[in-house]
């Protein structure tokens, strides 16, 4: 059975660092949404051009835009034997689209990460990205006072929209926009929620858990 994983939870949650644990762990591929918009921009396609400024103000990309993504990604042939999505659904309407893409596939894995907003502003002004490798550093890493990556060298900057009022304003559009997916979720026999303010080894072996307890593992 492929193991077809939804991860969502609040900017800062932890939701990219566990979705790549995981992806590793389960040998299947992490496809992020919000990766896929940044690199959009970097390379100034035409959908990078439109995403910029939303990015940038912390706001939502339309469903639409979204949807087709999402829908295009999932059309290749790496995900026959699962996928994690990282960062999407983020709105009810996504959620439902998700469902129809999905209509014949394997049963959806949904895993919600939480965390209290007061954590995620903290943590949040103080992540760093490598540049060059995507790797993420946080504050309970010893290499964050360094100026490069402890993986490959690169240079570690803040994401434009790790700044604190764009944080701000990103936590006001999940409660509006992606909190309401846990309703939509709960009735849902594979979802669970994780407690994702603890250690990251922790939360990885909750979500682990949280996963094989669904009845669907890969390994
Ligand atoms: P993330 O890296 O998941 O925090 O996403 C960064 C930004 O990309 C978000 O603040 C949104 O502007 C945009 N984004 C990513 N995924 C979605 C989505 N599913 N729907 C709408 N906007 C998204």
């Amino acid at each position: 059975m492929a193991l077809n994983i939804v991860m969502f939870g609040p900017p800062g949650a932890g939701k990219g660092t566990q979705a790549s644990r995981l992806a590793t762990e389960r040998g299947i591929p992490k496809i992020s949404t919000g990766d896929i918009l940044r690199e959009a921009v970097q390379a100034w396609t035409a959908l990078g051009q439109r995403a910029k400024a939303v990015l940038d103000a912390g706001e939502l990309v339309s469903d639409e835009i979204m949807v087709g993504i999402v829908r295009q990604r999932l059309a290749q042939g790496d995900v026959d034997n699962g996928f994690i999505l990282d960062g999407f659904p983020r709105t009810v309407t996504q959620a439902s689209e998700l469902d129809r893409i999905l209509e014949r596939r394997d049963p959806l894995v949904v895993v919600e990460l939480a965390v209290p907003d007061e954590e995620l502003v903290s943590r949040l002004s103080q992540r760093r990205v490598c540049a060059s490798c995507g790797a993420i550093v946080g504050r309970q890493s010893d290499t964050v006072a360094s100026p490069t990556c402890g993986s490959c060298g690169g240079e570690l900057v803040q994401r434009s929209d790790d700044r604190e009022d764009v944080v701000r304003d990103r936590l006001r559009v999940y409660h509006e926009q992606t909190a309401p997916l846990v309703d939509f979720y709960s009735g849902h026999a594979r979802f669970r929620s994780v407690d994702g303010s603890q250690l990251p080894d922790i939360v990885a072996s909750a979500i682990s858990e949280a996963v094989d307890s669904t009845g669907g593992a890969t390994r």
